[in-house]
């Protein structure tokens, strides 16, 4: 009887979302790990950004630490999805430490381009957002001087390489593909001669997602994102969202929500960043159950069928 006076909300729900193939693989290396060397295993850094599957691999006994020196000599230890300069790694072979490389195959694409693009004596211009661990990571693969950061088309606009014919540009993995190409635009207005990538380095999830995005936008009354606010790819879809003029807010779980953002809202969209589990999107769902008569409807712009290999060594524990 009580249902017959909730009001009626009718959720668009964005496909594809959520949880990518590198953060799909990432996570089951470090779930791997921990059968296979026992607790603990330590993590280098969120091996994704969100707290949710963070606090899940914590219950099963990962440590995380942003530093190798706080790992203990003779434990195991998981480098995250972003990627780590090359320094991590050699520093944990000279400690003898044993580590597995979560490091998604799309980010290492990015580092060996970088590296093949220093040793043919281009000078890279890197597109990306100034202290994400991607990009330090990105950053630690060639010499120091050798690449040059771009955050925006002013940074484009206000460059001076040393040498305007010997540029190349590459670009983090999880950035606006409408703001990448506008800064990309820039750049080779400038720099005619400014070579490309091989392939696009904004990878097939950040893409997707945001295509995803912008395909309920105009059906929509307000969005919202569920993600954490260190995840580039999540605050990504609030921007594509905005763009479109609808009100977009991110939120790392249902409970995050504060209801009376809803007031006046007849459809609201809802889509998840590639760090964050379905399971967070049916929590929010039956959250809005209880105050809403909830109609739910996806809109499914592409479907995805990526998953990429483990690591051989953990290949047999799967
Ligand atoms: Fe890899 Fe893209 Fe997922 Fe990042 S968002 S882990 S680059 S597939």
């Amino acid at each position: 009887m009580a249902d017959e006076l909730k009001p009626v909300l009718e959720l668009l729900i964005a496909a594809p979302r959520g949880f990518c193939a590198g953060v799909d693989r990432a996570i089951r290396i470090v779930e791997l790990a921990i059968e296979k060397h026992g607790a603990p295993v330590y993590v280098r850094h969120e091996i994704v950004h969100n707290k949710f599957v963070v606090d899940t691999l914590k219950a099963k006994g990962a440590v995380f630490v942003e530093e190798l020196d706080q790992v203990p000599d003779g434990l195991p230890v998981v480098f995250s999805a972003h990627g780590v300069p090359k320094s991590v790694p050699a520093a944990a072979a000279a400690r003898g430490l044993s580590y597995l490389d979560a490091t998604c195959p799309l980010v290492s694409k990015v580092h060996r381009q970088a590296e093949r693009l220093v040793a043919a004596g281009r000078h890279i211009v890197f597109i990306g957002h100034a202290g994400h661990p991607e990009v330090v990571g990105t950053f630690g693969q060639v010499p120091p001087g050798s690449m040059t950061l771009v955050e925006t088309i002013a940074d484009a606009e206000t460059l001076v390489p040393a040498d305007p014919d010997t540029l190349s540009f590459l670009t983090q993995t999880t950035l606006s593909v409408d703001d990448t190409a506008a800064v990309v635009a820039a750049l080779r207005r400038r720099f005619p001669a400014i070579q490309a990538p091989r392939g696009e380095d904004i990878c097939y999830a950040t893409s997707n997602r945001q295509a995803a995005v912008k395909a309920i936008a105009s059906s929509c009354d307000a969005l919202l994102v569920i993600g954490a606010p260190n995840s580039s790819n999540s605050l990504r879809l609030v921007e594509v969202a905005e763009r479109q003029g609808v009100p977009a807010l991110l939120i790392q779980r249902a409970a995050d929500l504060d209801l009376d953002w809803l007031v006046g809202i007849g459809t609201l969209g809802i889509t998840a960043g590639a760090s964050a589990p379905e399971m967070l999107v049916r929590e929010l769902v039956e959250r809005l159950a209880e105050r809403y008569e909830v109609i739910e409807r996806e809109e499914e712009t592409t479907r995805e069928t990526i998953a990429f290999k483990l690591p051989r060594e953990l290949d047999a524990a799967a």
